[in-house]
């Protein structure tokens, strides 16, 4: 049955129009960068790049797993190109940013799984544009030995994200290839490893998951000592992804965000159009300002 249930009014996209829309988009193709914000469809690529605000996605647009709620292309992956970090440094300082966040597609073809080319470009934008906060988004380095973490960790970005995506029971589903522990426990070895960096995670929720589940996330990523918690509606990228099960309503999801604060987070973004990356820089910069 493909019957999928209507988008409510609060899913509503405002047209990619805007000079700042037009200008980062100019950056990211003369700097021949890939964004998730397209790859995945984003709702808020309007917004979001009329900000100057992109979240670039390294090390290609294939993917070694093949999640049913994403849009990215699986296969066989391209050869590393080590000059991208360059890159990526060169368009953050373009664009100005006083946050940035980098995400990668999974590559368990390579033994580190990517891990030094994030540090590479770590450092790059380090260097080229000292004044901004690095999130990164990785993915679960599930295949790679567990010292691998360390070569990221030790590249110091402010926030070291990873997603768990939804509950434990829907991750043969959704989530094939990922192991709900081992994605939790790299969480919580970030934070043993250095302190200062904050954590953070986040799920998609109108995937089939009940409320309790939810609960258990937080409860869970908590006990791994992650800060900072996202929570947004799943939407399907196209009829052949994952099924939209039910659309959550806003007043459910700051339900979430006043439960999950109660559970000690720094920071929680529990909205309909809430993504891993969506205000960021914004929350980033409240929490600092605290
Ligand atoms: Fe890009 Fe994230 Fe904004 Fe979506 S929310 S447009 S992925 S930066
Ligand atoms: Fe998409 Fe990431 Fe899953 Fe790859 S690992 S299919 S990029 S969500």
């Amino acid at each position: 049955d493909n019957a999928q249930p209507r988008k409510p009014a609060w899913i509503r996209v405002k047209a990619p129009v805007g000079q700042g829309y037009k200008d980062t988009a100019k950056i990211m193709r003369e700097n021949r960068l890939t964004t998730v914000c397209e790859e995945a469809g984003c709702p808020n690529v309007g917004e979001c790049w009329n900000q100057g605000h992109a979240t670039m996605m390294i090390m290609g647009e294939i993917c070694t797993r093949g999640c049913t709620f994403c849009n990215v292309a699986t296969g066989r992956p391209e050869t590393l190109d080590v000059f991208e970090p360059g890159r990526v440094a060169h368009a953050v300082e373009k664009l100005g940013l006083n946050h940035v966040v980098i995400t990668s597609v999974d590559r368990d073809d390579l033994e580190d799984g990517g891990a030094d080319h994030f540090a590479q470009t770590i450092r790059a934008i380090r260097h080229r544009a000292p004044g901004t906060t690095i999130e990164i988004l990785t993915p679960d380095f599930l295949k790679c030995a567990p010292e691998v973490l360390e070569i990221v960790v030790e590249a110091k970005p402010d926030v070291f994200n990873h997603n768990l995506e939804t509950v434990p029971g829907l991750y043969t589903s959704v989530r094939p290839g990922a192991r709900y522990f081992h994605s939790l426990r790299l969480l919580q070895r970030v934070k043993e490893m250095d302190p200062t960096i904050f954590t953070k995670s986040g799920i998609m929720v109108g995937l089939g998951e009940e409320r309790p589940q939810v609960h258990q996330v937080m409860d869970d990523m908590r006990a791994a000592d992650v800060d900072f918690l996202t929570i947004g509606q799943y939407l399907q990228p196209t009829p052949k992804h994952h099924a939209v099960d039910r659309f959550v309503t806003p007043e459910e999801f700051a339900a979430y965000e006043k439960t999950a604060f109660g559970k000690g987070f720094l920071m929680v973004s529990a909205t309909p159009l809430t993504r891993s990356s969506y205000h960021a820089g914004d929350d980033f910069e409240r929490l600092r300002a605290a």
